[in-house]
């Protein structure tokens, strides 16, 4: 079967504290596509359909998640104090906070991308495999994770964390 891939458009906002660097570390915003590449887990043959069948099932439930769960969300490290403000004074507001094990990076965005929608599939049982997750952050900074590049069995994130989960989940509160 062929590959397959799609992308979609999401505003977000973040901020980097680790990182040391003074100019990322005020909230401040990406409009940003992402774009998912699924390798199929069987070879095309012909049949009446000649489709892959899942297709617009992988690609809703995945555009869903970034439309209503991802979009408009501002991504904090587990660790940051705002975390306790938006708690004590605008608890409502918790539920657009994406949380991250460290800085909430493009790189790290990427790839609790690949795990989230590798559980959706899983989920479904569809015949396909997360092969690329690629973010476009501006039009000249693109960060790409691969099967070949990053191994979730060894990537250090907690077992029981959101992006393992294939729900609409994109924090732990
Ligand atoms: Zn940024």
């Amino acid at each position: 079967m062929p590959a397959l891939e799609f992308t979609r458009r999401y505003a977000m906002a973040h901020r980097l504290l680790a990182t040391k660097s003074a100019k990322c570390a005020i909230p401040h915003g990406h409009n940003e596509f992402v774009t998912v590449r699924l390798d199929p887990t069987s070879r095309f043959t012909f049949s009446d359909t000649n489709s892959v069948a899942p297709f617009e099932q992988v690609k809703k439930r995945w555009h869903d998640w970034i439309d209503n769960a991802v979009d408009h969300t501002l991504h904090l490290a587990e660790t940051d104090p705002l975390i306790g403000y938006f708690r004590e004074h605008e608890p409502k507001q918790l539920a657009q906070i994406m949380t991250f094990q460290g800085d909430p990076t493009t790189e790290a965005l990427a790839a609790c991308f690949f795990l989230k929608l590798s559980a959706f599939v899983a989920d479904d049982g569809l015949p396909f495999t997360v092969s690329e997750i690629r973010i476009e952050e501006t039009p000249t900074n693109t960060v790409i994770v691969t099967r070949e590049s990053f191994d979730p069995a060894s990537c250090g994130l907690r077992a029981n964390a959101w992006p393992w989960r294939a729900d609409m989940s994109i924090n732990d509160f």
